[in-house]
C-alpha cells in the first residue's frame, strides 16, 4: 500500500493515533521530499537576503506560485493539507495536535514555499467556514486547502484603511446578484488571487458599522481590474483593484445582508493571529545573523551594540511565551481575542529594534552599496519595516487595542 493509500485509510478507519500519524507524515515526507540539512549559519556564506517583502518579477512570480501549487496538491491528496477541517467541506476531521505534530515533522524538510496561500489559507478561509453559504464552502474550501486556487482581502480602499467601517465601495442588490462598483487598494496577492473577500456598503443610510455586507468575489470576472503598485522596497506584491458593474451571486454573501463588521472582525483577529503568531521576531538563525554582523563591523564588544541586541534577544523570547499562550487559547477552541494586537505590536517592536540596532552596526555602509557581504542586503529589511508596522493594523490602532480591551482603559474620544 503506498504510503497516500495508508494516510487515507488510516482516516477513513477513524482518527491515526498520534504516532500512526507522526509515523506517516514522516513517511509521506521522506518519498516526496529532501531532508533539511542542520542550518549553522557561517558569516558571509551563502544568501545574505534579509528582506520583508517579496521582490519578484511577475515571471519569476508565476513559475513560484507554480511549485507551490504543486507541493500543496500533493500534500493535500496524502491527507496533509487540510488535517483539522470538516470532512464534508474537504478536511480530515483530525485535531490541532495532529496538525501540531504535521507542522514539527515537515519543519525538518525543505519543502516549497506557501507564503502566497497565507491570507487566503490564514484569513479568507477561515472567514468562509463561519459564514459563507454551504454552496460557497462546497465551492471553494477544498480547493483553496489543495492549493488549486489562491484568496485575497479586499478591504482597505483609498480614503479607508484604520477606520475600515467607513469604505464607499457599493453593493447593490439586482434580482439574484449584487451589482458591485468602487476601488480597493493595497490588496496583497490579488495579481495572482482567484477569489477575493470583499467588504461592501449595502445600505448608506444605515450608520457606517451597519451598512456593510461581505461577499467572495471572483477575481476573474468582468468588471474586476487589477493594477500592481510598486512598493519603495522595489516589488510589487499589493494593488490596487477597481470594480465595474461586477456580478455577483446572492449565494456569495458572506454573513447576513448589513452584517459585514462581524465577518470582517472574523477576518481581522485571524490575520493579527496570522502576522503576529511568528514567534515575535526574529527566529535564532536570524539572531545570530545579527550578532555574526556585529562581530564582522568590529562592535561585538561596543556596549551600546550589546544592549540593543540583548533587548532583541529577549523580547523575541517574551513575544514567544506571549504568542504560545494566545495558540493554547485557539487550540481549545476559542476565537483569536485581543492578545493578538499584542503578538502583531511585539513583532513589529522587535522590527524596529532590529534596525537600530543594523543602524548602529554598519552606520553608512547601510546607504551605498559597496558589495560587501551582509551589509546593504539589511537596506530592503529598513525599507520592509514601515509596511509591516501599518499592514494588518497600525502600531497606533494596536495599542488603541490593546489600551481599551486588554488593559481596560477609557475608549479614546472620537474624532468631532
Ligand atoms: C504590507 C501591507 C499589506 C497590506 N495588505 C492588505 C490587503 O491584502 N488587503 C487590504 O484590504 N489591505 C491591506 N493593507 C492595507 C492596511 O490594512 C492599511 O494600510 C491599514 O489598515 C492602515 O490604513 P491606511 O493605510 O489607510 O492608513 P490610515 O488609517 O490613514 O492611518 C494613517 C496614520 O494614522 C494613524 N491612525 C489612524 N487611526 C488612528 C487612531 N484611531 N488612533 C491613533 N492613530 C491612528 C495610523 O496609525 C497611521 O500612522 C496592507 C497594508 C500594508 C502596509
Amino acid at each position: 500500500m503506498s504510503v497516500t493509500e495508508q494516510a487515507r485509510s488510516s482516516s477513513a478507519a477513524g482518527a491515526p493515533t498520534l504516532e500512526d500519524f507522526e509515523a506517516d507524515a514522516r513517511a509521506f515526507l521522506d518519498a516526496n521530499a529532501e531532508k533539511r540539512p542542520e542550518e549553522t549559519f557561517v558569516w558571509g556564506q551563502g544568501s545574505d537576503d534579509v528582506s520583508l517583502f517579496p521582490e519578484k518579477t511577475h515571471e519569476q512570480e508565476v513559475a513560484d506560485l507554480a511549485v507551490s501549487r504543486a507541493w500543496a496538491q500533493t500534500v493535500f491528496d496524502a491527507g496533509f493539507g487540510w488535517i483539522t477541517g470538516p470532512t464534508e467541506y474537504g478536511g480530515r476531521g483530525l485535531s490541532s495536535d495532529h496538525q501540531r505534530i504535521w507542522a514539527r515533522v515537515a519543519a525538518d524538510y525543505r519543502t516549497p514555499s506557501m507564503s502566497i496561500y497565507g491570507i487566503g489559507l490564514g484569513m479568507v478561509a477561515p472567514t468562509i467556514l463561519a459564514h459563507a453559504t454551504d454552496e460557497v464552502k462546497e465551492a471553494y474550501l477544498r480547493r483553496m486547502w489543495r492549493g488549486d486556487i489562491v484568496g485575497c482581502q479586499l478591504f482597505s480602499e483609498p480614503s479607508s484603511g484604520s477606520d475600515l467601517a467607513s469604505l464607499q465601495t457599493r453593493a447593490v442588490k439586482d434580482g439574484d446578484e449584487w451589482v458591485l462598483n468602487g476601488q480597493k487598494v493595497w490588496t496583497s496577492g490579488a495579481q495572482v488571487s482567484d477569489i477575493g473577500e470583499i467588504i461592501c456598503r449595502t445600505d448608506p443610510d444605515l450608520p457606517k458599522h451597519r451598512g456593510l455586507t461581505g461577499f467572495v468575489v471572483d477575481m476573474h470576472a468582468p468588471g474586476v481590474e487589477v493594477r500592481p503598485l510598486r512598493q519603495m522596497t522595489g516589488g510589487a506584491s499589493f494593488n490596487e483593484v477597481f470594480f465595474t458593474d461586477v456580478r455577483v451571486p446572492d449565494s456569495h454573501l458572506l454573513g447576513d445582508v448589513n452584517g459585514g463588521w462581524t465577518v470582517a472582525l472574523t477576518t481581522l483577529m485571524n490575520e493579527r493571529a496570522a502576522i503576529g503568531g511568528g514567534g515575535g521576531g526574529l527566529s535564532l538563525p536570524q539572531s545570530t545573523r545579527l550578532i555574526e554582523a556585529a562581530r564582522s563591523a568590529g562592535k561585538a564588544g561596543d556596549p551600546l551594540v550589546r544592549q540593543q541586541l540583548a533587548e532583541i534577544v529577549i523580547n523575541e523570547r517574551v513575544a514567544g511565551y506571549t504568542n504560545r499562550r494566545a495558540m493554547a487559547k485557539i487550540a481549545a477552541g476559542q476565537l483569536p481575542g485581543p492578545e493578538m494586537s499584542l503578538g502583531k505590536l511585539s513583532l513589529t517592536a522587535n522590527m524596529v529594534r532590529t534596525y537600530e540596532a543594523v543602524s548602529s552596526i554598519f552606520g553608512p555602509a547601510l546607504v551605498a552599496d559597496t558589495g560587501a557581504w551582509g551589509t546593504f542586503a539589511w537596506t530592503q529589511y529598513l525599507l520592509g519595516v514601515p509596511g509591516m508596522r501599518i499592514a494588518g493594523g497600525s502600531d497606533e490602532v494596536m495599542r488603541n487595542i490593546i489600551g481599551e480591551r486588554v488593559l481596560g482603559l477609557p475608549k479614546e474620544p472620537a474624532p468631532k
